[in-house]
């Protein structure tokens, strides 16, 4: 079975007179231990399907089954305690906490889920063991999303979603987070989904899978993706 299966999931916006078909009957699977990027243009529907998948949102038909259970069922309740305890998120501009030390925000994962990583262990593993008492402030924005990524997996969730992880990152500190994720599905098992518009992303993922204008053009595996490093 795989991690996450969505079927014939479309979610329109009425405004007004029109319907805007954000997603249009998408269909694609994502596996444990695997990273899957969802590329496409501004526009094409990234935002709303991750939006889904992170249960932010809910779909206006078809299923997502994530581990098996169809969260497009879930009541607010339901959809509140997935976010909080399955769900590792990871944003374009890192989202950290300012006034809270690196090791604060990832100590944030106690308060939230209660057999959390302990935090000074996980900055190491992304190799910030020596800023654990730095603000956001103070460290670059490779650091800033190391901590991020951090503070994601410290609430050991089975699934991560990235949005854009790199888009604010220059290239070789891009590379760094990238490898990070990387490791994050083939060494932990997670399952690691990344949406982005950055074509450069598709070498190192599994899966790519394309989408323009609210629907899925392509879905491609690839048997031996390129390491980030
Ligand atoms: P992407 O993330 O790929 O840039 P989005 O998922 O953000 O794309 O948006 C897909 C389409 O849905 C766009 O046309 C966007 O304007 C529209 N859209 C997204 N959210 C809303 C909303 N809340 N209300 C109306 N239209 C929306
Ligand atoms: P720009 O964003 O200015 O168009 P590029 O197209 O060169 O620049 O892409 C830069 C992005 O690609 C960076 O954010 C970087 O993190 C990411 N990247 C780095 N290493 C790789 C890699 N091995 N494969 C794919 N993308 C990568």
């Amino acid at each position: 079975m795989s991690y996450i299966e969505v079927r014939h999931e479309t979610k329109s916006y009425q405004m007004g007179e029109t319907t805007i078909m954000a997603n249009h009957d998408l269909n694609f699977k994502c596996e444990q231990g695997q990273l899957t990027v969802i590329l496409g243009p501004s526009g094409a529907g990234k935002s709303t399907v991750l939006n889904i998948l992170g249960g932010m949102d809910t779909p206006t038909s078809g299923e997502v089954l994530i581990d098996g259970v169809d969260i497009a069922k879930f009541n607010e309740k339901q959809l509140t305690a997935y976010r909080r305890t399955d769900v590792g998120f990871v944003f374009q501009f890192y989202n950290l906490i300012p006034n809270l030390t690196t090791k604060e925000n990832v100590e944030l994962a106690n308060s939230i889920v209660p057999d959390a990583l302990d935090a000074t262990t996980t900055l190491q593993q992304v190799g910030l063991g020596n800023r654990l008492e730095n603000f956001p402030s103070q460290l670059s924005g490779g650091e800033q999303q190391r901590v991020a990524i951090a503070r994601a997996l410290a609430k050991n969730p089975k699934l991560l979603l990235c949005d854009e992880p790199t888009g604010a990152l220059d290239y070789e500190t891009g590379k760094q987070v990238l490898t990070l994720l990387q490791n994050a599905s083939r060494q932990d098992h997670k399952t690691v989904l990344i949406i982005t518009h950055n074509a450069a992303l598709a070498k190192m993922a599994d899966r790519v899978i394309r989408i323009n204008d609210a629907k899925v053009r392509s879905i491609e595996d690839n048997a031996d993706p390129i390491p980030v490093s």
